[in-house]
């Protein structure tokens, strides 16, 4: 298949699938989702992705209707029907079936699948971004389905011809970007945001830790500024899709730059680790 989409044991082309109009998704956006890349058919990752995602949803009481296990299984069966085994594996959880009403009752899952040929970037080519004020909410912890802040503000970047916006909150502190995170490298350190209620723990940010670590460098979780981003040695984005890259102008500016070897040394890493898993 060119594509597959499945919904609750249903397979199809993605463009073809039909969903029931009262699925909660389509009232409330009530559902919570992860993603990662595969390549050569090995899905990177999925035990993260997939402790992530029944995290999310437990925090929300959405029941997945299956085990981790049996989604893994599922995953695993899935990907092989597709034509390339390099693809972008999404799924969610929605909260259920109902008439539209804010509040609910058990309901079991509906559980989404979509499966697209895909391959991963070039990770040396650097970002241009932007920045704009973190409007979100206090959950971003949650993998859920209500982007709009972040669909906005991506849009925005591309509008302006960049590729990623970076979220400040009032006062100045950076917290994440549209769809990454993001770090920087200050006197050879390594700084991201704690993993508290204001960013995605993002699975790339936790690889890109421990291998900064396991180079034998410090890392610092702790919030940075808007000045210190535009004053850093490197400005570092991670996300499962891109797996990391780096930026070399914010809202007009030049940044990073300074510590080119570093920098190399760490992408390398990450994209072996990545190679070496997907081989
Ligand atoms: N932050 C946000 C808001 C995201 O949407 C994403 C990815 O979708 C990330 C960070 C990066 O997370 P991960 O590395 O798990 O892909």
């Amino acid at each position: 298949m060119q594509n597959l989409g499945y919904y609750n044991g249903k397979i199809g082309l993605i463009e073809e699938m039909m969903i029931p109009m009262n699925d909660r998704v389509c009232w409330f956006g009530d559902g919570v989702y992860d993603a990662g890349p595969c390549r050569n058919y090995h899905i990177f990752a999925m035990d993260e992705h997939l402790d992530r995602f029944y995290r999310s949803a437990g925090m929300l009481d959405i029941r997945i209707p299956l085990e981790k296990q049996e989604l893994k299984a599922l995953l695993e069966d899935l990907v092989k029907k597709v034509d390339t085994g390099d693809q972008f594996i999404y799924y969610q959880v929605t909260r259920g079936t109902a008439m539209r009403s804010h509040d609910f009752e058990e309901l079991t899952g509906n559980l989404w699948i979509m499966l697209r040929p895909a391959s991963q970037g070039n990770i040396y080519a650097p970002i241009r971004m932007i920045t704009t004020e973190d409007t979100r909410y206090f959950h971003c912890n949650i993998k859920t389905l209500n982007l709009i802040p972040n669909v906005m503000a991506s849009q925005k970047a591309k509008m302006a011809g960049c590729q990623e916006t970076v979220f400040y909150r009032p006062g100045g502190q950076v917290t994440e970007c549209s769809h990454s995170n993001v770090h920087i490298i200050q006197d050879g350190v390594l700084r991201t945001h704690p993993t508290d209620n204001l960013i995605l723990p993002g699975i790339a940010r936790a690889h890109l830790i421990r291998k900064w670590k396991e180079l034998g460098h410090e890392v610092r979780e702790e919030a940075f500024t808007l000045e210190e981003l535009f004053s850093a040695e490197e400005v570092l984005i991670t996300s499962s899709s891109k797996l990391v890259c780096y930026a070399d102008e914010i809202d007009g500016k030049a940044v990073g730059g300074r510590q080119p070897e570093l920098r190399k040394e760490i992408l390398d890493a990450l994209l072996e680790e990545y190679l070496t898993a997907t081989k």
